[in-house]
């Protein structure tokens, strides 16, 4: 019998994963993933449809369309999973056996953990643009602002992919330029951070960033509340953040299930997994992937991405019963759309800091700084991520470890 590998979530990480498997045992492996429905969204472009840069309809895909001949789609919510057992268990009652389990169920949002944040003013004048009914509501909103006060809020972190409440910001800027208002606009970032973000290097340049673009930073702003009708954001230290149009960026936290799958995951719904191996510590039959892991990398396309290439490297070690390889280095890649058709780049691990230079080699895409090859380059991901990324295709020149190459190491 051929062994069953199932996969829970068919996102970035649950799609690769599975195409990848399929590219490298053909029919000798059995390989299911489950997703609760069809729409495979293209996160990154949530940022955009705000600003009216990006169509709803165009980032939406249907998953099974993804997902190679041969790889069985089940479109269910997993109730659970029984780690003694090896079984998922679905919503509807039927029960999956496996021999390796994959999960892939990324993180999710809880907006109603934050006290009033859902209340009355919710998807009025408090936004969020972390999933698609959120981004298309703040662009009929955004639309129709014509002045005040636009206060972006991290709640707390993690939250996937940490600069994109930054890039919002910029492109914010860049927005109320264009229709000739940004004089009657305050722009406030509030994160609950000490500095813009959580690398120094990273942190400086993207403060500087915020200055330069006249956006008013507030560091250690721990949300307690959010008064939708009255306009504030009020910190558990007392500190008050007005408001007349909210993007709030709410605590995540990993998917439901894992609450109710006994041992599966920590306090947060994470899976407890080992940084270099992605083997889960629950049970060795059990790896993760993505947002759905405690690692700690940044919650990114582009760190799935690298996981993938070792992680089916580690699953077919662990079907042959070898030594697992310990080579995930943390990699992060991202680009950082700062308006005016620019991007900044970093690239980063467990490790090392972002650093300047260019990227992936001497020659490349500027680090630290923003320029329009870099722009390009995040326009680009699109085409990337559904013709290559999801198939499970090598892009040539960018594999799961770091380069060094290029980099001003010396420089940080
Ligand atoms: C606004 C925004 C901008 C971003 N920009 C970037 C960027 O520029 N670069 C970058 O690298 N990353 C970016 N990201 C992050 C990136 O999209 C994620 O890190 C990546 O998609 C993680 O992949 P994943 O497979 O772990 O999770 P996901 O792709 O989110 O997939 C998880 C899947 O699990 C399914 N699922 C969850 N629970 C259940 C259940 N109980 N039953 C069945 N199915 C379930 C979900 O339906 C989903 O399909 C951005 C994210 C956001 C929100």
């Amino acid at each position: 019998m051929s062994e069953r590998i199932v996969i829970l979530g068919g996102g970035t990480g649950g799609t690769l994963m599975a195409n990848r498997l399929r590219k490298h045992h053909g029919g000798a492996v059995e390989v299911t993933v489950v997703d609760r429905d069809d729409r495979h969204v293209y996160q990154p472009g949530l940022l955009f449809v705000p600003f009216g840069m990006a169509d709803p309809d165009d980032i939406v895909r249907p998953r099974r369309r993804q997902l190679k001949d041969g790889v069985a789609f089940r479109q269910n919510e997993v109730d659970h999973v029984d780690i003694e057992a090896e079984e998922v268990h679905l919503d509807d009652g039927t029960v999956l056996p496996y021999d390796v389990l994959v999960v892939a169920t990324g993180a999710r949002l809880m907006p109603e953990e934050t006290e009033g944040l859902t209340g009355p003013g919710w998807n009025e004048k408090v936004f969020t643009f972390y999933d698609l009914d959120g981004a298309v509501a703040l662009h009929r909103a955004l639309e129709s602002f014509d002045g005040g006060r636009l206060v972006l809020n991290v709640v707390d972190l993690p939250i996937k992919c940490p600069v994109a409440p930054l890039e919002f910001a910029f492109l914010a800027d860049w927005y109320f330029q264009e229709r000739g208002i940004r004089d009657r606009v305050e722009i406030t970032y509030a994160t609950p951070l000490d500095g813009a973000f959580t690398k120094p290097t990273a942190s400086r340049a993207l403060a500087g960033m915020l200055e330069e673009k006249g956006v008013e930073l507030v560091t250690e702003f721990n949300t307690g509340e959010v008064d939708g009708e009255g306009g504030m954001l009020v910190g558990y230290d007392g500190r008050e953040v007005p408001f007349d149009l909210a993007v709030v960026i709410p605590l995540h936290g990993g998917a439901e299930y894992v609450d109710r799958s006994p041992g599966l995951g920590d306090e947060l719904g994470f899976v407890p997994t080992d940084q270099h191996t992605l083997q889960s510590k629950v049970r060795p039959n059990i790896f993760a992937i993505g947002d759905a892991t405690n690692v700690p990398a940044s919650k990114a396309g582009s760190v799935t991405h690298f996981e993938g290439e070792v992680l089916l490297d580690n699953v077919n070690r662990f079907l042959e019963g070898r030594e697992l390889d310990a080579s995930y280095d943390g990699h992060a890649n991202c680009f950082i759309e700062t308006g005016f058709h620019k991007a900044m780049l970093i690239d980063f691990n467990y490790e090392t800091e972002p650093t300047s230079g260019h990227f992936p080699a001497a020659v490349g895409a500027p680090l630290l700084k923003d320029s329009r090859l870099n722009h390009l380059g995040k326009l680009m991901f699109q085409w990337v991520y559904w013709h290559a990324l999801l198939p499970g295709r090598d892009i040539p020149g960018i594999g799961p470890d770091m380069p060094t190459r290029g980099k001003a190491l010396a420089d940080h």
